[in-house]
């Protein structure tokens, strides 16, 4: 099968890496960098950034990257590019 468009391709090829390095970076959210900004992050941010963007306040429970680290490790540390999510907006935001 060929990828049609631009966007078709930077998701198979996404998609290829997500599934080939998963093992190698899932590891990652148990260093002590990971629980670090967790929770700096919490802290600075306790409230959903996505509810707050439809206008609700939701206390927030996960943290998620912004742009997602597809195993890159620099993506991943980066407490810049993590956010509060709340529990619904986290499953929401994992399936995309
Ligand atoms: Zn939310």
């Amino acid at each position: 099968m060929r990828p049609y468009g631009i966007d078709a391709v930077a998701d198979y090829v996404s998609h290829e890496i997500d599934t080939t390095s998963v093992e190698s970076w899932r590891t990652w959210y148990k260093s002590p960098i990971w629980k670090a900004i967790k929770r700096h992050r919490l802290i600075q941010e306790p409230n959903c950034r996505l509810c707050a963007q439809e206008g609700r306040t939701v206390i927030a429970t996960h943290v998620a990257h912004i742009e997602p680290h597809r195993g890159k490790w620099s993506l991943f540390a980066s407490y810049e590019n993590t956010q509060s999510l709340c529990a619904r907006h986290h499953k929401w935001q994992r399936r995309h």
